[in-house]
């Protein structure tokens, strides 16, 4: 066993981090948790995953559920292609394994949703098998502690290492101190070298290069969109539109409303864009506020006014389907993160 497996592995096991998807590991589990902590933070990820186990503790159960309970139990976390895999995967094990895992990477590739990463994760953690599992910071670990300057080759050079650090040792531990050292000490920017276990070991460390060993991402300044959306009441009910399945925010119910054009006002956007989605011309009331929100590739300036129908009767011509319900009943439904902050607005005025 290599110095750094056994450093690796002696700080893992004496950190144990409590995370709930640790207690009870299951193929189950650890598929859940890895697909949510995708893009998200621990803490985070940790109250939705509990609250996914409660709903759903088997990949049967979200098999036959409904796919709007899914994305209710999802409602906020973002990201949401990743609940629609979910949903699509679970299904296919319950029909086409009877409900039991694949154990290959070849079949657990085959799944919705599941990548390189995922099928490594979950044959390393659940079946102790020798797949390093590579993601951003297992990338940026490898790079500083063996000194791997080229971004290019810096995948398979990762395997590499972490294959020959597996060598005579538990892949399961290996893989899970990686992702934990990558997370909790050796960050991209001021890592906490000072008390990472493989110090010692570590080229960027050593050599006080650590800046020439992290790959930074040329990442362009999202664009901002100023958006109007409407609370269109009739006899004391909201009209509400479901979002068709594909696409950014899948399968969510909105508010109608849209992207402003040109130099048009919110007024006159709302007016347009809920003629063109549902066939009906509106009056506006009162204006709510407005509330920001970024999403993964943009950010969104959302206003919202409150509006009746003057003229003709909705027709889902942008969206999937539409429904009036009572305004209490909207936590029934999963809404995208900026219309839930609209409605807080909403509730706290
Ligand atoms: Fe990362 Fe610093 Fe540890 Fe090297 S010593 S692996 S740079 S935290």
């Amino acid at each position: 066993m290599s110095k750094i497996s056994l450093a690796l592995s002696s700080w893992y096991q004496m950190q144990n981090y409590n995370f709930p998807w640790r207690e009870k590991k299951t193929v189950y589990s650890i598929w859940i948790s890895e697909i949510m902590l995708q893009q998200t933070q621990v803490n985070t990820a940790s109250s939705y995953f509990k609250s996914w186990m409660k709903k759903f503790p088997s990949v049967d159960k979200v098999a036959s559920a409904n796919i709007d309970t899914v994305l209710k139990l999802w409602e906020g976390l973002g990201y949401y292609q990743r609940a629609h895999n979910i949903y699509h995967t679970a299904q296919t094990i319950h029909k086409k394994y009877n409900g039991v895992f694949p154990k290959t990477y070849d079949e657990l590739i085959s799944l919705k949703g599941i990548g390189d990463y995922t099928a490594s994760a979950i044959l390393s953690i659940a079946y102790d098998q020798p797949y390093p599992a590579i993601d951003g910071n297992l990338k940026r670990v490898i790079a500083r502690l063996y000194g791997v300057k080229d971004s290019k080759h810096i995948i398979k050079e990762s395997k590499r290492y972490i294959s020959m650090l597996m060598k005579n040792y538990s892949p399961s531990i290996i893989n899970q101190s990686l992702m934990d050292l990558g997370r909790e000490i050796c960050l991209p920017v001021n890592p906490k070298c000072i008390i990472c276990p493989v110090k010692k070991y570590c080229e960027g460390f050593n050599s006080n290069l650590i800046d020439q060993y992290t790959f930074k991402k040329n990442r362009k300044k999202p664009p901002i969109y100023d958006v109007a959306v409407g609370l269109i009441f009739k006899n004391n009910k909201l009209l509400i539109a479901k979002r068709k399945n594909k696409g950014l925010l899948g399968g969510l119910w909105e508010l109608p409303g849209g992207k402003l054009k040109n130099k048009e006002t919110f007024e006159k956007c709302l007016q347009r864009e809920v003629f063109e989605e549902l066939n009906i011309k509106i009056k506006i009331i009162n204006k709510i506020g407005f509330v920001k929100h970024h999403y993964s590739h943009f950010g969104i300036n959302m206003y919202g006014f409150t509006c009746e129908i003057k003229s003709g009767k909705p027709k889902p011509l942008a969206s999937d389907t539409i429904k009036w319900i009572n305004f209490e009943e909207i936590i029934n439904y999963a809404f995208p993160k900026a219309t839930l902050k609209l409605f807080d607005l909403l509730n706290d005025s």
